[in-house]
């Protein structure tokens, strides 16, 4: 039976509960345990698929298939554990299933309440799958006092009772501002918030405070005193320069102690830190630096391309070079040349995307690439870019483009190299879709399995034929136009298994063009980076050199 480690939040949002959940994971492991971890989202939407990228940043996939909230992939990369259709849930979704519960008639008429209806839905959801860890984390959404957060606080509290004694822990995340005038760390919001949390009748058993700097011993004092916690279970988060330093930095601070301690467990299993050392040593002493431009449509938002940003850290660690990532949207090559903004790349990325906005500078990036001999990675929407570019210039279709496009606008203006998918198989099953199904239902989503061309790049790059990608669209390009562009020398080096969907196209004589119909970045870890970042930054570490 699984121990639970509540994480919630307080005094501001956005303190990195995340990664400090995804550290705790990490450092759980290190001590020998196994460790899942869940988000719960008090937000109204169902789940984050229709979500725009600026309001939420990036949607996760999950292998089954599920569109979740970015923090899952700080949990994987921690980790290394798959997350799962059932690790992410909001509120959205919980009052969905209490509805439709209802109208089946499960309730037997009784009068549907958030007490105990929609708390019983929640604990429901956290127990799942409970025998299967040693550890359950799950992290709590937003602040405390937040409206919508009520049922979960009250939900987890609940849980805790319900299981015995010594089973539920509280650890909560909160910020000590540092008020540079008077020169102090303040201590008060925090007493606030954990007030706040009283209240509603979570006593926390650990205390993480976020500050710019060391917590001097006279503050983590007032702050057992006054929040009820034990002196050694205020644990100083700071700011740190690599977020791969957090599991190293947490234990220092003694954070997974503290959770054996609050467990009695004892004595306390070892931990093994060695893979976190050498992350630490690889993020932190790079022996160079090369330069990639990513050109995307989301570039205001940093956390929008949030798995793809570390992958490429991943892969830097790979070959001991930082990677600079540099955003640029790709509507200003729309407007002017890209070559004077590309030059001095080392490398050219092209995430993906939806919608036509921005498609056409895309197209003219992954023309440069090919045609400049940069190295070019092509995600999803920017392997479709890469195959309608070929296709114009290499293929004769001068008026190539995606179906998503005319569709979107409404009229007919490109001949569909990249087409609407309506039919396809999953493992042994048929899946259809109408163009009618509700926005968040219609997509490719999860693990596919593809297989790759003997003698291809790609092949040497995964050193295996048989792969397994996340998915996250719906159109495909055309596999009419393979003969032709074939000829042109742009490969289609991966296929899906039954050889209906190209996976991967590339270019052969060309120092690195590979475009991917599915997203690697979500599978990268910095412990493993994956082949497609390491031997991307490869090259482009190549490209540096010649430079
Ligand atoms: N919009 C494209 C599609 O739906 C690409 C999606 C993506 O890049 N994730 O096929």
């Amino acid at each position: 039976m699984a121990r639970f480690i509540f994480i919630t939040g307080g005094v501001v949002s956005s303190l990195g509960k995340g990664l400090a959940s995804a550290a705790l994971g990490a450092l759980l492991q290190a001590r020998g345990y196994t460790v899942r971890l869940r988000k719960l989202d008090p937000y109204l939407n169902v789940d984050p698929g229709t979500m725009s990228p600026f309001e939420h940043g990036e949607v996760f996939v999950t292998d089954d298939g599920a569109e979740t909230d970015l923090d899952l992939g700080h949990y994987e990369r921690f980790t290394g554990v798959h997350a799962r259709a059932t690790d992410s849930v909001s509120s959205g979704r919980i009052y969905s299933n209490v509805l439709e519960k209802e109208r089946r008639g499960d309730y037997l008429g009784k009068t549907i309440q958030v007490i105990p209806h929609v708390t019983n839905e929640i604990k429901d959801f956290i127990s799942i799958g409970e025998d299967e860890v040693d550890f359950m984390l799950c992290e709590i959404g937003g602040t405390v006092g937040d409206i919508e957060g009520l049922p979960f606080f009250e939900a987890i509290r609940q849980f805790a009772n319900d299981k015995p004694r010594g089973q539920c822990l509280f650890m909560h995340l909160t910020l000590l501002p540092y008020i540079a005038a008077s020169g102090e760390l303040k201590t008060k919001p925090t007493q606030h918030s954990v007030k706040e949390l009283r209240s509603i009748g979570i006593a926390p058993d650990i205390l993480v405070c976020r500050s710019e700097g060391p917590i001097p011993q006279k503050e983590r004092e007032k702050l057992a005193l006054f929040c009820n916690v034990r002196p050694d279970a205020v644990i100083a988060a700071q700011d740190l320069k690599s977020i791969y330093e957090a599991p190293l930095a947490y234990h220092r601070e003694g954070m997974d102690q503290a959770v054996l301690d609050a467990f009695a467990i004892s004595p306390a299993p070892k931990p093994d830190l060695s893979i976190w050392e050498d992350v630490a040593d690889r993020i932190y002493n790079p022996e160079g630096m090369v330069r990639v431009a990513i050109v995307g449509k989301y570039t205001q938002l940093e956390d929008a391309y949030k798995s793809i940003a570390e992958a490429l850290t991943h892969g830097g660690m790979a070959n001991r070079v930082k990677v600079q990532a540099e955003w640029i949207d790709a509507e200003i090559f729309e407007r002017e040349d890209p070559a004077p903004h590309l030059e001095g790349f080392h490398a050219i990325l092209v995430p993906g995307g939806f919608g036509e906005r921005g498609t056409e500078g895309k197209i003219r990036a992954a023309q440069f690439a090919r045609e400049r001999n940069v190295p070019y990675l092509g995600i999803c929407l920017g392997m479709q870019m890469a195959v309608i570019e070929a296709a114009r210039h290499l293929g004769g279709v001068t008026d190539a483009g995606s179906e998503e496009f005319d569709l979107e606008a409404g009229q007919k203006r490109f001949t569909p190299v990249v087409y609407h998918l309506k039919e396809w198989i999953q493992g042994n099953q048929t899946v259809a879709r109408t163009k009618t199904d509700a926005k968040g239902g219609t997509m490719r989503l999860g693990s596919y399995d593809a297989t790759l061309s003997e003698g291809s790049r790609v092949a040497q790059v995964y050193g295996s034929l048989a792969i397994e990608e996340r998915h996250r669209h719906r159109y495909e390009v055309d596999l009419s136009y393979r003969e032709k562009l074939e000829e042109k020398g742009v490969i289609f080096s991966g296929m899906s298994p039954d050889g209906r969907l190209p996976e991967i196209v590339e270019v052969k004589d060309h120092p690195w063009f590979i475009g991917v119909q599915f997203h690697p970045e979500l599978k990268s870890k910095p412990f493993a980076p994956h082949p497609l970042f390491r031997d991307f930054v490869r090259a482009a570490k190549d490209v540096s050199r010649l430079v």
